[in-house]
């Protein structure tokens, strides 16, 4: 129990559930993880707002309903090991926490990277681990991975993480201009690949080696 408890209620009724995502296991984490301590002191009484919040290095933290849908759209199952690209605060990474077996989160920013690790580990989620790196390279250590959730805009697909995804495995990630994107899930079926596109959505880019130039 936490003073923000009845907010949490307040944005999964009113930004998640009633915007059309579904599963109850999403739905629950949401309403379970305490996004107010992923984001810095001053930006707190914004943390359940329904809009992205700034955390720091010119990165945000996702709107609610975003990191619900994608979540969603990424049908996580219990037994799951999860690559979650762009680590930022850490939220999407404890959400992913509470519904999968084990958790590799990378962030190219290594001050993001330690404080969302921080946070992490006082909320235990010895389930999550926390990597330095160009996530638009996947993880190799860790591969393959069941699912592979990536919170920021590339301008193509990644070769590396469609490698890096299990048989029967499945990536989320918006793709498109730096400015206007598409979420796209692409499932993998033995050597195959399937696309389907979702929502119109804009995110911070993804910069990297198979990403856009920093
Ligand atoms: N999922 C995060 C959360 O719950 O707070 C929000 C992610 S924020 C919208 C996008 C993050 O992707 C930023 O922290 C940014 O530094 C990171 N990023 C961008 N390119 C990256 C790359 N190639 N590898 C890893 N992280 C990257």
């Amino acid at each position: 129990m936490d003073t923000y408890e009845n907010e949490r209620e307040q944005m999964v009724t009113h930004q998640i559930a009633s915007k059309g995502v579904r599963d109850e296991r999403v739905l629950a984490a949401m309403r379970k993880v305490p996004r107010h301590r992923f984001v810095p002191m001053d930006a707190r009484p914004y943390a359940y707002v329904d809009s992205p919040v700034r955390i720091g290095r010119g990165q945000t933290i996702s709107q609610p309903f975003i990191v619900a849908l994608m979540t969603e759209l990424l049908d996580v199952q219990t037994e799951h090991r999860v690559l979650d690209v762009g680590t930022g605060s850490g939220y999407q990474a404890a959400i992913l926490g509470e519904l999968a077996a084990e958790v590799f989160s990378i962030e190219r920013h290594p001050e993001l990277a330690e404080t969302a690790e921080e946070i992490l580990s006082e909320l235990g989620y010895e389930n999550v681990q926390v990597v330095v790196g160009d996530g638009t390279r996947g993880y190799a250590p860790a591969a393959p991975f069941d699912r592979i959730i990536v919170a920021a805009a590339a301008p193509s697909v990644p070769q590396a993480l469609l490698d890096q995804l299990a048989s029967a495995g499945r990536l989320v990630i918006p793709v498109g201009p730096r400015y206007s994107q598409r979420l796209e899930v692409w499932d993998r079926q033995e050597a195959r690949f399937k696309r389907s596109t979702n929502i119109p959505v804009v995110f911070v880019p993804l910069i990297g080696e198979e990403g856009w130039e920093d």
